[in-house]
């Protein structure tokens, strides 16, 4: 396969860019702080060929948590920060990679210069070998960014992104990469050509976020990668797929299967996605999904919805507080799971918070609704 001129990013005992292979990473859905259980999937997604592994700290019990982990396992390890870019400091000590996210850089003291920040992450990334990630993605892009594009996502990803990168720079740090992730496939791809071509120099980590279940996630996935790592755009890569458990490591399977099929010249994508009807778009769930039966409902929901099947309706199931309410935004209709209750959503209006065991009915209720709003 053609690549791009990226630079070298050595992120433990991988190096991505300049040609190396194309790392498949994934990311663990168990609660960071049950090490026993987190290890576990570590492993399980070993044994699948996983280059990288990405976990979620949230708290200061995740983050030492991660000291834990890494006594036990040797797998090169992503840390993703959210909101709280101080845990850097915990975690770095233990880790190849941290990720983290533009758009939530300014939750924890907002008066704080975002440069600041960034210098903090920076620096402790440097003091402890690890490299970074610029995780941007469409729904929890900075609202000062977003707000420079209005109705253009795919403007203010890489608004985002280049700002970023010209950030670390400027702080001397160079050993990063970006991602821009965006549930839907062609946005997507659109979004990382144009970066592409305005720093084909940066590695680019490749995703669709909240793809959903397979097959259509895998199929969303397939066509985004097959568009662009056959442009040569693309140094690493994750399949978001929203599964139980026990099947996360397909997800590495998956990725593989990609990177064979487009180096063998097997191309199974029409230029361009369309939906054609219902579109369901789901979180692959991680540590922070606070109610295991997110997992389920997501299947449900697409059960529930096969009569609506030939309607150009689109569906956002997350699994948490932390995207929910940004990445369902777009959709037509959305659900983001609590720990007790379902919030459910018109785009970025709210239509209540319900049981786990009422959400259906009333998704039902809204889609109907919908699709007579619609036809009238
Ligand atoms: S929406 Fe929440 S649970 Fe789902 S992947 Fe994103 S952070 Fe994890």
């Amino acid at each position: 396969m053609k690549r791009n001129p990226t630079r070298a990013v050595k992120i433990g005992s991988i190096t991505i860019g300049a040609g190396h292979p194309i790392a498949v990473q994934t990311m663990c859905a168990t609660k960071t702080a049950d090490v026993a259980a987190t290890v576990a999937q570590i492993r399980q997604f070993e044994a699948a060929g996983a280059d990288l592994v990405r976990i979620a700290v949230d708290s200061k019990a995740d983050a030492e948590a991660v000291a834990q982990i890494r006594k036990e396992t040797k797998a090169n390890l992503c840390v993703d920060l959210q909101e709280n870019y101080r845990l850097a400091a915990t975690v770095a000590p233990h880790l190849d990679k941290i990720r983290y996210n533009p758009g939530h850089l300014y939750h924890h003291e907002p008066e704080k210069p975002i440069l600041d920040k960034l210098k903090f992450i920076v620096d402790t990334a440097g003091a402890h070998d690890c490299a970074i990630r610029i995780g941007c993605n469409a729904g929890s892009v900075d609202p000062k960014i977003a707000e420079k594009f209005p109705g253009d996502d795919v403007g203010a990803l890489i608004a985002s992104a280049t700002e970023h990168c010209a950030m670390l720079e400027r702080l001397g740090c160079t050993r990063f990469v970006v991602s821009l992730k965006d549930s839907d496939p062609n946005h997507t791809i659109e979004t990382y050509k144009a970066f592409a071509a305005a720093r084909p120099d940066v590695p680019l980590h490749l995703g669709v976020t909240e793809a959903g279940i397979p097959p259509d996630g895998i199929i969303k996935t397939r066509v985004a990668f097959e568009q662009l790592l056959s442009r040569g755009i693309g140094d690493t890569l994750r399949v978001s797929l929203t599964l139980p458990n026990p099947r996360k490591h397909e997800e590495i399977e998956v990725g593989r299967a990609i990177l064979k099929d487009i180096a063998e010249g097997r191309f199974r994508s029409v230029p361009f996605f369309e939906a054609p009807g219902l579109n369901i778009i789901s979180c692959p769930s991680c540590s922070r999904v606070e109610n295991e039966a997110f997992v389920d409902l997501a299947f449900k929901v697409r059960e529930m919805t096969e009569y609506a099947k030939s309607h150009k309706i689109t569906i956002a199931v997350m699994g948490c507080r932390v995207n929910g309410p940004g990445e369902t935004d777009d959709a037509d209709l959305g659900l983001w799971c609590g720990p007790h209750f379902v919030n459910l959503k018109r785009g970025p209006e709210s239509a209540g918070a319900y049981p786990y065991d009422q959400i259906l009915g009333k998704l039902k209720e809204e889609l109907d609704t919908l699709i007579a709003r619609r036809a009238s």
